[in-house]
């Protein structure tokens, strides 16, 4: 399995707009990051992990070129801003796109994207509500799925054989940090790095906290905010913990 983080970044992207780099040093080109996404290429498929508003950009440079099914994780916009270029690329493509989300993300989608329920542009967009716990198959790909709280939203993480992806999240139930045991490699939100913060997000010593429950062999920190610089945070990391960067590949 290969998973390629598209997007490192947290809601705003670092740079922010105009330019505002925060506490990000601008002169490392790790800390520049797009908005959260990940690539996981498994038994021949490729899947999308979010379409935040970077999308476009994140197929064309690292040069993806099919898509076989999309999952959703939760309805904020740097997670699924990007739904609308589905339209294109599955028409481009000339087969379905199928998009997998919890029942709470179809329903605000149902509302916020309702024209994407009924598009007919030459796209075949197909709709799948998968369960808030258990496992489900998306383009054959067997995939097991658990919520986590994240502001008034739950968000939904997902494992693949030894890997999972756990983003926007700020707590974790009995039965998700279950579903993560035996995770060899854990990609995980650490949108507030060295700043605790009080957001719907986590921070270091949160997802430390967490890797002490699974001991996974490698912890990649993800959704990093303009706060967190890559430099500054990756000197208090301990022993396999890294930080991610867009374009960073993990051979699972
Ligand atoms: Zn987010
Ligand atoms: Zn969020």
């Amino acid at each position: 399995m290969k998973v390629t983080v598209l997007g490192s970044g947290s809601a705003y992207g670092c740079p922010m707009v105009f330019n505002s780099w925060r506490n990000a040093d601008p002169s490392d080109e790790r800390n520049r990051r797009s908005r959260p996404s990940v690539c996981l290429e498994v038994a021949g498929k490729t899947l999308i992990i979010d379409v935040g508003p970077d999308f476009r950009e994140q197929i064309n440079r690292n040069r993806i070129t099919n898509i076989d099914a999309v999952l959703l994780t939760h309805p904020h916009y740097d997670h699924i801003s990007s739904l609308p270029e589905l339209i294109r690329a599955s028409a481009l493509l000339g087969h379905n796109i199928p998009i997998f989300a919890n029942a709470e993300t179809m329903a605000d989608l149902r509302v916020s994207y309702a024209f994407m329920f009924r598009v007919d542009e030459g796209a075949i967009l197909s709709w799948h509500e998968i369960p808030d716990i258990g496992e489900f198959a998306a383009a054959g790909v067997k995939l097991r799925t658990f919520q986590v709280p994240h502001h008034h939203w739950h968000c939904s993480a997902f494992r693949c054989g030894d890997f999972a992806y756990l983003t926007d999240w700020e707590g974790i139930s009995p039965q998700g940090l279950q579903s993560l045991q035996g995770v060899k490699t854990l990609l995980v939100e650490c949108n507030n790095g060295l700043y605790p913060e009080h957001n719907g997000h986590s921070d270091l010593e949160a997802v430390k906290r967490l890797a002490a429950q699974i001991t996974p062999q490698r912890v990649v920190l993800t959704h990093l905010s303009a706060r967190v610089d890559y430099a500054e945070t990756a000197a208090h990391l301990p022993p396999g913990f890294e930080l991610a960067y867009d374009g960073l590949v993990l051979d699972i």
